[in-house]
């Protein structure tokens, strides 16, 4: 878990206080920052101090594990070890700040670390900023990353940030639509650790709480306000909470396999497939289309048309690999439900 939460509109402003004691002579602090913020005033508002350095992430495509060692060489070649980082943005640049911290203590590529408990050292300190609300990537044990032959995250005990900044302030620029499908990441987390078999009381409490503040974003408010900001940011730090202790599931596992092949990304793909699952989740889709209507938001379709059979293979081979993540939504026997055919035809709605 995160050791350190701080929160409140305006938090970002204690940054400089907030880092000061993680600092090592000699050794910068290293901010890497959504390329969104390049030139935009949030940059001024990042002390920087000695050797520190700030390194806008390029997430124009989700974190691959080429990018994560690249960064981390490039660290580790002009000061040996640094102090820490900071990561400020989406779910993608907190995801990638996480693995650069680890890969500056731990040997090989990233993609080494894709998997469950493969990460042997502690990184070096992290702190997390989120700029986008939804991914609860800022309390996850997780960073998730696209390999050489997987999409997976190295989940682990030391990937968690050591603390994290919650201001709600720093979200409110997102665009309406991106707002959406990051937001609904979230829902769609509660709807999938509240319906699976994993379920405990421990996610329960969390997951009902993210529950209800999305649903106070997306159906009951008429229009958006700084509260909203505001409970979407904690809807996204309790669903994340939530699935600490149990899983994701079939909009996970599917959604997976677009974004492996198509480079679909994580908000959108999972409306995508979500918009097709209510044999799995029949209320949470309801909800789902009834939000995306208020909302005024469009979710694409056909976006498998004209795949080959070869892509569909392997869409199927990695989402059938979220073992995990397909027990918790079916439970045991689940690969006696979700057949390569009854896979094959539900990517084909897509
Ligand atoms: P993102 O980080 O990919 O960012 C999406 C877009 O929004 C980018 O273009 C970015 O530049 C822009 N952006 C970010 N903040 C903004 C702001 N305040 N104003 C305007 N634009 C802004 O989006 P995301 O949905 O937050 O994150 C998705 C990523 O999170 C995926 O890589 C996914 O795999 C990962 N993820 C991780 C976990 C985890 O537990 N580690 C959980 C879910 C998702
Ligand atoms: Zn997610």
């Amino acid at each position: 878990m995160v050791g350190y939460v701080v929160y409140g509109r305006g938090s970002f402003n204690q940054l400089d206080e907030i880092v000061a004691p993680h600092r090592k002579v000699g050794k910068p602090m290293v901010f890497l920052v959504d390329h969104f913020f390049d030139g935009k005033p949030l940059i001024n508002r990042i002390s920087v101090r000695g050797n520190d350095k700030i390194i806008f992430a390029d997430v124009t495509h989700e974190p691959k594990t080429t990018y994560v060692d690249k960064l981390s060489q490039q660290l580790k070649d002009e000061f040996g070890t640094i102090s820490g980082v900071i990561g400020i943005g989406g779910g993608s640049t907190m995801d990638l700040a996480k693995a650069v911290s680890l890969m500056m203590n731990n040997p090989g590529s990233s993609a080494d670390y894709q998997g469950w408990d493969l990460v042997k050292n502690p990184g070096v300190y992290k702190a997390g900023i989120p700029t986008l609300s939804g991914t609860g990537a800022e309390v996850s044990r997780t960073t998730v990353l696209t390999g050489p032959t997987k999409k997976l995250g190295m989940n682990s005990d030391f990937t968690p940030f050591d603390q994290i900044v919650l201001d709600p302030e720093l979200t409110a620029g997102a665009p309406v639509n991106q707002r959406f499908y990051t937001g609904m990441d979230c829902y769609i987390h509660c709807i999938e650790s509240l319906e699976g078999t994993f379920l405990n009381e421990f996610s329960k409490s969390y997951g009902e709480k993210a529950l209800q503040l999305c649903r106070d974003v997306f159906v009951n408010k008429e229009t958006w306000d700084t509260g909203c900001e505001e409970k979407l940011m904690m809807a996204s730090y309790a669903g994340g909470m939530s699935i600490a202790y149990s899983q994701v599931g079939v909009a996970h596992a599917v959604s997976y396999g677009l974004s492996y092949l198509l480079g679909t990304k994580h908000g959108i793909g999972n409306c995508i497939v979500m918009n097709q699952l209510e044999e799995y989740y029949p209320a949470g889709v309801k909800e789902f289309k009834y939000m995306v209507e208020k909302n005024n938001i469009e979710i694409p379709a056909g976006i498998c048309k004209g795949l080959s059979e070869d892509d569909f293979d392997k869409m199927i081979a990695v989402s059938l690999g979220m073992k995990p993540l397909w027990e918790n939504a079916l439970g045991k026997d689940w690969e006696k439900i979700m057949t390569r055919e009854k896979l094959r035809a539900l990517y084909d709605k897509l």
